[in-house]
């Protein structure tokens, strides 16, 4: 379509051809009200429940456990109105959050909240030893994501759940960046909710889930119809719900495969950058990497390279237009944040294409610099 290079998967991933094949069906052939309760009502909704299914088993999650959404942001909307009745109560989460989180977490403290944050190490991880430091008996909920969005490190979430969990609280992650890299396994790691977004995974925009573990009480996300047990109401998208269960079973399975794949495009990628600084983590996925360029704007630089015909993002896709460099590298106390560019990788990132990449990276660093013209 275009001979640019898209390095920008974190911001958002096509849908995969099996995600698309499965969804057709169900625009025109099979267009029918989930809802409704006569047979050809029943395809639908029997369609959309096999989705649930596909979504419930790549998380470990059973599927009455599964609530379809318009995407990462509801979830995550979902997951902090489960506490919004504790007024009064104490809320804790991670400093390196998607903004979606930190927004729903500062309109709790303007209800009359408490809110604290735990700054990741210098390696990106947020340590079960800080969470435990802010931790009070009157914490209601906890908020880690799995996958950092900037630099893709990799929380662990267990651990944290775990000192959540003793202290009574809660505990929900942001699972939106996880789900390509990571066996995800609620009943290992105990968490009560977890957001998933399609369109990181191969699916449509507009459409994922929350987990909420059984038991977990959560206040209705919409109010209306008897949809999503009563808790979402609205008529569910059905052919992006089945896409949806599409790209999770897909990932889940080729998931060594894609990622060997990204692992060699991120290797060839940094193997022939030949300036700037990757920033390191104790353990990240190989899907996203952020590059410090030192005496560089990173905001001017992603400008040149686009010109360039290499498509990549300062911080997220969400906070784009924010003159702030992205709070994650702040709050590990990455110097130079501002110099920092966000590379992520996908199935459809060749490595030829990632050689390519960093060569254009090295010559629009030269040319910002001054050192060609
Ligand atoms: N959480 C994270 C970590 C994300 O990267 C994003 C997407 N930028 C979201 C949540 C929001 O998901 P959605 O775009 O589906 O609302």
């Amino acid at each position: 379509m275009t001979d640019r290079i898209y390095l920008d998967y974190a911001a958002t991933a096509p849908v995969s051809d099996k995600a698309f094949a499965a969804a057709l069906p169900y625009y025109k052939d099979i267009f029918y009200n989930p809802s409704s309760a006569h047979a050809l009502g029943q395809l639908a909704s029997s369609a959309t429940e096999r989705a649930r299914e596909k979504c419930a088993t790549a998380i470990g999650a059973r599927a009455d456990e599964i609530y379809f959404t318009s995407g990462g942001t509801e979830a995550i909307n979902w997951a902090f109105s489960s506490v919004s009745d504790a007024e009064g109560k104490h809320i804790v989460l991670s400093a390196i959050e998607h903004d979606a989180a930190i927004a729903c977490a500062e309109n709790l403290r303007s209800r009359g909240f408490s809110v604290d944050y735990v700054r990741p190490d210098a390696d990106g991880i947020v340590t079960a030893d800080a969470l435990e430091a802010v931790l009070r008996d009157d914490t209601a909920l906890v908020c880690v994501m799995t996958v950092n969005n900037i630099v893709g490190s990799v929380q662990p979430i267990k651990e944290l759940c775990a000192a959540a969990h003793r202290r009574g609280a809660l505990f929900f992650t942001d699972a939106v960046q996880a789900m390509n890299a990571l066996d995800i396994d609620v009943s290992d790691s105990g968490v009560d909710m977890l957001a998933v977004s399609g369109h990181k995974l191969y699916a449509p925009k507009g459409v994922g889930f929350l987990y909420i573990r059984r038991g977990v009480s959560v206040a209705p996300m919409m109010l209306g119809g008897e949809q999503e047990r009563g808790l979402r109401a609205g008529t569910l998208d059905v052919p992006s719900v089945v896409a949806l269960g599409a790209a999770a079973e897909e990932a889940t399975a080729d998931r060594e495969k894609n990622n060997a794949h990204v692992k060699a495009v991120r290797n060839e990628f940094l193997r022939t950058l030949d300036c700037g600084a990757p920033v390191v983590c104790g353990r990240a996925v190989d899907d996203i990497v952020s590059v410090v360029f030192d005496g560089v704007n990173g905001g001017r630089l992603a400008v040149a390279l686009s010109c360039a015909g290499v498509c990549c993002s300062v911080g997220s896709a969400c906070s784009a237009g924010s003159a702030v460099p992205p709070r994650t590298l702040v709050e590990m106390g990455v110097k130079n944040a501002d110099s920092s560019v966000r590379f992520s990788f996908g199935r459809g990132t060749t490595v030829e294409q990632a050689a390519k990449a960093a060569r254009i990276v090295n010559d629009a660093v030269l040319r910002l610099k001054g050192q060609i013209v």
